[in-house]
């Protein structure tokens, strides 16, 4: 706790008073471009790896960056998708696995998760990726295809289902490398580049507020 502490002072101290502007407008604007659902690893930050600033991203971490399918039963993730989408008008989704997934690990070498019961639940919304992947394809092939099967849970979301039908909103999968620093985009032509530039938000929400959650 005192490093998270010190952590807070050296933000109030060096952080904060170069973006004091920014965080002026923030505090009446919420208008991020781009829904970020990333692993909650500590190793992948998104707006380190994408250089967003704060207010640039709608961000879910989820254990494995699993999205369960559309369901009836209420889901914190179902909710944050339909704020990110219906209400603040995101124009990107980034669907963005791993090297080296605890998670996609863990199903990949068939881990035993009897001593973590909620994690091996929770592992279920990768049934399809499991499904998808070649047996031998190791660690590295569940990631791809797990990202690829969320994409399609992502889709089965009403408020993403709508935005896509309109063209309103572009889905894209990647993959961060640890090691290299590298962000593979499974979705797009990868030009050595890195990802696709996530588009701009859409200009008719950019006037409302939006201070929550
Ligand atoms: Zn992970």
């Amino acid at each position: 706790m005192p490093a998270l502490a010190e952590g807070v002072a050296r933000f109030r101290r060096d952080v904060f008073p170069a973006k004091a502007e920014l965080y002026a407008r923030l505090a009446t604007h919420h208008d991020p471009h781009a829904l970020f659902i990333g692993c909650s690893d500590a190793r992948v930050v998104p707006e380190l790896l994408t250089g967003a600033e704060p207010g640039d991203l709608f961000v879910i971490r989820t254990a494995g960056n699993l999205v369960p399918a559309h369901g009836l039963a209420a889901d914190g993730v179902a909710a944050s998708i339909e704020y990110a989408v219906a209400v603040l008008g995101v124009r990107s989704i980034v669907v963005c696995g791993h090297s080296a997934c605890g998670a996609m690990t863990a199903l990949a070498e068939g881990h035993d998760l009897g001593g973590a019961p909620a994690v091996a639940a929770w592992l279920r919304h990768a049934d399809a990726s499991r499904a998808r992947a070649a047996n031998d394809g190791g660690v590295p092939a569940l990631v791809r295809e797990n990202v690829r099967a969320q994409l399609a849970n992502l889709a089965t979301h009403p408020s993403v289902a709508r935005a896509l039908a309109a063209g309103e909103v572009a889905l894209h999968g990647w993959v961060f490398d640890i090691a290299a620093g590298r962000v593979e985009d499974l979705t797009g032509a990868d030009d050595g580049e890195g990802p696709a530039t996530p588009q701009p938000r859409r200009a008719d929400r950019r006037p409302t507020p939006h201070p929550g959650p």
